[in-house]
């Protein structure tokens, strides 16, 4: 059985409120969303007829800014899936302190088995159904797994479409054509890359030849490893759904990419060894990075994983009880809401520079990712030393304790 992601927010959240003394009452508004928009969206395929997909889109929280957060095309995406990933928005945009508060949507498809056109059908269908709780100030989507620019682009134009005007600022994560921001495709990777080098500095590892073992090569997964190797670390192993490569020398990413590209899978890439997941987790590595789903990192595997350190470039892919595992092994966890939130500070980035009509250089904005990160890491890691707590209590911490001073001085209406 996996677990089920909500009930893991949930126990997250029972745990911070005693041990930072949360009032309850703020605790349990934390563990609930503050609205659910369930969606059934008929399209018409290239064949000509008619399916009817499910879609979500949750607001969880606005105390900190408007809502903010992806949206997920998966066979596998439910309600409580999409619930516990608008929570994690939630608390990601408080740890890093971005003004927004946390939402995210869900679509219940297979975009590998969808033509261009059926993607495109399904997603204006989806956006004309959330039309209304979607606005530059009130919820701003972006790309998740299984998305990406086109299909923002898509929302945008649909959005835009249905108001009269157009509207780039209802959405992030679009392309650069369209007020995309520099720096966006690849800026979970680099967040994830600049808090492992803060990491690394702290427990005396150096990046320079280090050893990474990576799950997934989508989006983040290719460009933490990117970012890696262009600091000399050695990738010397990538796992995908299809299967996974090793090589202790270390992988040429950049063909990786390329052939992955062509296949559809990293598998059997030239002068490889083939590696399973549950391998790659307990190579002696480095640096391990989960860059897929929740769930992988389980007590069933936690033992096994010989990493000095743990990036989770995934949302929630370390279950409460391999966490502890992982804790007690002495690894080092750079956890999700801290690790992978350059993605929607690239995605505030664009935000800004769409509502003043600006357009900032790339080195403009590494330079203020960087900036933000570093500073997350610092307060986060200062916090887990003055409490002597895990980073990831550490992190969650800050942003219940963040939530709670916000909610406090907005007040309830009525
Ligand atoms: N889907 C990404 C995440 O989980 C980015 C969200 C955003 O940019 O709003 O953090």
């Amino acid at each position: 059985m996996t677990r089920n992601p909500l009930d893991t927010v949930r126990g997250q959240l029972d745990f911070i409120g005693e041990l930072a003394k949360i009032e309850p009452s703020v605790i349990e508004q934390l563990k609930n969303s503050r609205k659910v928009i369930e969606v059934s969206l008929p399209v018409r395929m290239d064949d000509g007829k008619v399916e009817v997909f499910t879609g979500y889109r949750v607001h969880y929280c606005s105390w900190r800014g408007p809502y903010k957060g992806g949206i997920r095309y998966h066979p596998t995406a439910n309600l409580d899936e999409v619930k516990a990933l608008a929570a994690w928005m939630t608390f990601k945009t408080a740890v890093v302190d971005l003004p927004y508060g946390g939402s995210k949507g869900g679509v219940i498809c297979n975009p590998q088995e969808l033509s261009i056109f059926e993607l495109e059908r399904l997603t204006r269908r989806y956006t004309s159904m959330i039309c209304d709780d979607i606005g530059p100030f009130k919820d701003v989507p972006a790309p998740d797994v299984g998305t990406n620019a086109q299909i923002m682009a898509w929302v945008m134009d649909t959005y835009s479409t249905l108001k009269g005007y157009s509207v780039p600022e209802v959405v992030t994560g679009k392309p650069i054509s369209l007020g995309g921001s520099y720096g966006r495709e690849g800026a979970t990777g680099k967040g994830l890359t600049i808090c492992a080098k803060e990491a690394a500095d702290r427990i005396g590892l150096t990046l320079k030849g280090a050893t990474i073992a990576i799950q997934g090569y989508g989006k983040v997964g290719f460009s933490v490893a990117k970012n890696l190797a262009a600091m000399n670390a050695k990738i010397i192993a990538v796992t995908d759904i299809g299967g996974g490569v090793y090589d202790p020398k270390g992988l040429n990413i950049s063909k990786l990419k390329a052939y992955e590209g062509e296949k559809g899978s990293v598998a059997s890439f030239p002068q490889t060894k083939p590696i399973s997941n549950e391998e790659l987790f307990a190579l002696k590595c480095d640096i391990l990075v989960p860059a897929a789903l929740e769930n992988v990192i389980t007590e069933q595997n936690a033992d096994t994983i010989d990493a000095k350190m743990v990036v989770e470039g995934a949302n929630g892919p370390t279950t409460p009880e391999a966490d502890k595992i992982l804790h007690e092994k002495g690894i080092f966890v750079i956890p999700d809401i801290l690790a992978n939130a350059g993605g929607v500070t690239v995605s505030y980035f664009e935000w800004i520079q769409n509502l003043n009509r600006d357009r900032w250089r790339l080195e403009i904005v590494n330079k203020r990712l960087e900036e933000r990160m570093v500073n997350a890491f610092q307060v986060v890691y200062n916090l887990s030393k003055e409490r002597a707590e895990s980073l990831r209590t550490a992190a969650y911490i800050l942003a219940v304790e963040s939530l709670a001073e916000a909610h406090l001085k907005l007040g309830l209406f009525p």
